[in-house]
């Protein structure tokens, strides 16, 4: 049976259909998922824009019942929606389930968030005015995501785009249909009213690229890789439209040697390989002191041999498969690059078993210049990059054109205090891996991982909403 796309409150089929297969297993098929195009694109688009004006106007309680009853749904369901994702991602049945607990208390917080919608009175310089600032829902808003959080990423642009009166059409990443198939059933139980969200499933170059170019789609909120953001923001500028991307990084995480070196340990392993290495925020480069280095690399690469790599549906499993053969086949090609660059490569090699399986991989001896510590390579490999001291670090975390996340592992207060200050990341973390982060605070970077306002918690209301100013004399 095909999972079909969900426009105007119908499940509606494509001509074309996509096969979504395990990573895991080529010969596990979650699912048939409708293959929309253009015309999709604008049929969801028409109902979006027709549902509109009622939605913007229903009261902000009304609109918080349906996200409340979603984010409960998503909750009770997570065990359930955990499994599907994992078998179409790769990532393990506990980091997947994880992900859809967080989906849910993503619609929770922002059912919370779209009754506490607040403007501002300013006193006016003029006798017998009142200025008020109020925020307004933007219109019909193009939401596209990417696989490897395939319910998290959905949540955390549809809560807010929908808590604030936006409308919405979203396009999920190929790979991952099958979450965000979950996603707009839930929403439409939870009585969503018809219109309001919408989901068109096919290949970006068609269905994300409809959604830039259509002129009635006010915004769009993309995370990805930073080629196709590149592609939008030209779209988007073209049509005068309000954007919001997350893209790529390359983390670093520096690590003293006056760090506890168990903390230090378990922070790398897994902010350079949990989930397969397959996260935005993932420490891919790291920055370790002279004095420490020869120890932590012993101890991170005995660390690395106690990792149990298998089927993400087995419990035991801390790593699962890289999420599609085209991502293997690139991040083995890495692999190779690295020994060419000079670095000593330690792991990496490809599984002798089915699905797309990659031993994590250690880059020692590397240096900050190499294409593998410069460009994102979006899997279980770290680069490791010998620094003379403190500053030395600073200077190589931040000798990057990516700005998500980073992070220092030590002892010092000082070297704590100096490193977030001088961190040129959105996120920084002390002690804490470089990925993992809260639901309900800020998330999004800075230079080239990250255009327009933040994503999640309270400052997602900036990309959400417009500000208008109305002046009154009476
Ligand atoms: P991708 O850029 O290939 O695809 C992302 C989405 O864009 C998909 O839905 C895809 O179909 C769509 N798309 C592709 N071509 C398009 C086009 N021409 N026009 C419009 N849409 C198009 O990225 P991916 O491989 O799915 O995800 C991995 C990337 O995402 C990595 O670079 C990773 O760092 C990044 N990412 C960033 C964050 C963050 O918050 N910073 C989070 C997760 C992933």
């Amino acid at each position: 049976m095909t999972n079909l796309n969900l426009i105007g409150g119908e499940w509606v089929a494509a001509q074309a259909e996509i096969d979504n297969r395990s990573p895991a297993n080529p010969d596990d098929l979650v699912g048939m998922f409708a293959r929309g195009d253009a015309g999709a694109v604008d049929d969801a688009v028409q109902a979006a824009t027709q549902s509109f004006p009622g939605w913007a106007a229903a009261s902000p309680q009304y609109r918080a019942d349906i996200l409340d009853r979603a984010g409960s749904t998503i909750l009770n369901r997570s065990a359930e929606i955990g499994r599907i994702l994992a078998r179409e991602e790769g990532k393990t049945l506990a980091e997947a389930t994880g992900e859809a607990v967080r989906a849910g208390q993503l619609f929770k917080f922002y059912a919370g968030e779209a009754v506490r919608l607040t403007g501002d009175a300013i006193a006016s310089i003029r006798d017998g005015v009142d200025v008020e600032v109020t925020r307004e829902p933007l219109g019909v808003i193009g939401l596209i995501t990417p696989w490897n959080f395939p319910i998290a990423i959905p949540a955390w642009k549809a809560a807010p785009a929908v808590a604030f009166g936006n409308t919405v059409v979203m396009k999920p990443a190929e790979q991952t249909p099958a979450s965000a198939h979950i996603l707009a059933e839930i929403l439409h139980e939870s009585g969503c009213p018809p219109g309001v969200f919408n989901l068109v499933m096919g290949p970006g170059s068609v269905i994300g690229n409809a959604l830039v170019e259509h002129p009635q789609v006010a915004a769009i909120s993309f995370t990805g890789s930073e080629g196709v953001g590149q592609r939008i923001a030209e779209g988007c500028a073209r049509q005068g439209k309000k954007l919001q991307m997350e893209m790529g990084g390359k983390n670093p995480m520096v690590v003293m040697a006056d760090a506890d070196l168990d903390v230090a340990i378990g922070a790398c392993i897994n902010g350079a390989f949990f989930s397969t290495g397959q996260r935005c925020t993932a420490s891919s480069r790291l920055i370790v002191e002279e004095g420490v280095h020869d120890a932590f690399v012993d101890r991170m690469q005995s660390a690395m041999r106690k990792l149990v790599l298998g089927d993400p549906l087995d419990a035991a499993t801390q790593i699962g498969p890289v999420a599609s053969e085209s991502q293997l086949r690139g991040n083995l090609g890495y692999v190779d690059l690295a020994r060419t660059e000079g670095a000593e490569v330690i792991g990496g090699a490809q599984l002798d078993r089915p699905g797309y399986f990659q031993a994590p991989a250690m880059f020692v001896n590397a240096t900050n210049d190499m294409r593998t510590s410069r460009e994102e390579i979006f899997g279980p490999c770290a680069s490791i990059i010998k620094a003379s001291d403190f500053d030395h670090a600073v200077a190589l975390a931040n000798d990057t054109k990516f700005g998500l996340s980073s992070g220092i592992c030590t002892s010092s207060l000082r070297y704590a205090r100096d490193f977030k200050r001088r961190s040129e990341a959105g996120m920084v973390m002390v002690n804490l891996p470089t990925a993992g982060v809260d639901y309900h605070v800020p998330f999004g970077g800075r230079k080239s991982s990250s255009v327009g306002s933040r994503e999640q918690g309270r400052y997602a209301v900036d990309f959400y909403t417009s500000v208008k100013t109305a002046y009154t004399f009476a």
